[in-house]
């Protein structure tokens, strides 16, 4: 874990350079999202298209059909200027443990409620879905309580502790993190949640607890344990050592950017932690890597439900 991060550095220089304008902006997302060129829907095949002088749209050069490479993104029918996104892209993308949308405000002038708008539109780009391990690979998975106080190793929620947050997490070792935000900690729900995530013949690490004692059932998993209500935390390469790392940042950030987190945001904060966590031994630069998310905007979510959302936030 003491690795060098091998990351290219970008810097605000360089993002300045990129990106001067609406209309290198718009440029980027058109080569992006268009890497073979334009398909005309009236001509029925790619086409070539100019950019329109007075809007943010292409147009097909035979039939003159419109064309917004914006529509289905998290810019989709929003009026903040597309480097204003991006600056604030820049900067989330440029912290290393996140940013907060009053921060946002501050670096790029806009309203708060412009601010918080774009931070939930970029974190819901930051999601992690692909299923972990395989034969040959560890997984450890542990759980945490948020908001609540743990004992070092083995953590059951104390008594009153209910309203406390249990966050399941699997890391694989040397590899991607997923955590989740989960209603209980029944074998029912942990262990239905590490099936769907963690890919058969895994050999998998938890500590004693009896939720899991099911867990390898129609997966193959070899199931190694860790006896933390004895103290022992290491026997050989049975530990769970990475995913309580993994916690000690999750928990440092949550102190030291947010101060802490409403239950409601609680997941897509940890999506954004795992998405960072997941490529720290990337070489391409954290903002490269945040602008290849744009087209996995989630369909359906409508500006103005975000902005009812927003205002109740
Ligand atoms: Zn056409």
């Amino acid at each position: 874990m003491n690795r060098k991060s091998p990351m290219l550095p970008f810097t605000f220089k360089d993002f300045q350079d990129q990106f001067p304008d609406d209309a290198s902006c718009l440029e980027w997302l058109r080569n992006y999202l268009y890497p073979d060129g334009i398909y005309c829907k009236n001509c029925a095949r790619v086409t070539k298209h100019h950019r329109m002088a007075s809007r943010p749209s292409y147009s097909c050069d035979h039939c003159g059909n419109h064309v917004h490479p914006t529509a289905d993104t998290i810019f989709h029918k929003s009026s903040t200027p597309l480097t204003t996104w991006f600056h604030a892209i820049y900067l989330m993308a440029s912290t290393r443990c996140g940013i907060s949308a009053k921060q946002i405000q501050r670096e790029t002038g806009v309203t708060y409620k412009t601010a918080w708008r774009m931070f939930k539109q970029i974190r819901s780009m930051l999601t992690n879905d692909a299923p972990i391990g395989g034969e040959g690979k560890g997984v450890e998975i542990d759980e945490m309580y948020y908001g609540g106080k743990r004992k070092n190793g083995a953590g059951r929620p104390m008594r009153g502790d209910k309203q406390k947050t249990p966050v399941l997490g699997m890391v694989e070792r040397s590899g991607k993190v997923i955590a989740l935000a989960v209603p209980d900690t029944t074998a029912k729900t942990l262990c239905g949640s590490v099936r769907e995530f963690v890919l058969p013949a895994t050999t998998v690490f938890t500590d004693e607890c009896p939720a899991y004692n099911t867990v390898s059932e129609g997966r193959r998993y070899t199931h190694k344990r860790i006896k933390h209500s004895e103290k022992v935390y290491v026997v050989g390469n049975v530990h769970t050592n990475t995913v309580e790392g993994f916690w000690s940042l999750i928990k440092r950030g949550i102190g030291g950017v947010y101060h802490s987190v409403s239950q409601k945001y609680l997941q897509s904060y940890l999506d954004e932690y795992s998405f960072r966590y997941n490529r720290r031994f990337d070489t391409q630069p954290m903002f490269t890597s945040f602008l290849n998310q744009i087209e996995k905007t989630q369909p359906g979510e409508t500006p103005c439900a975000e902005l009812a959302q927003s205002q109740i936030a």
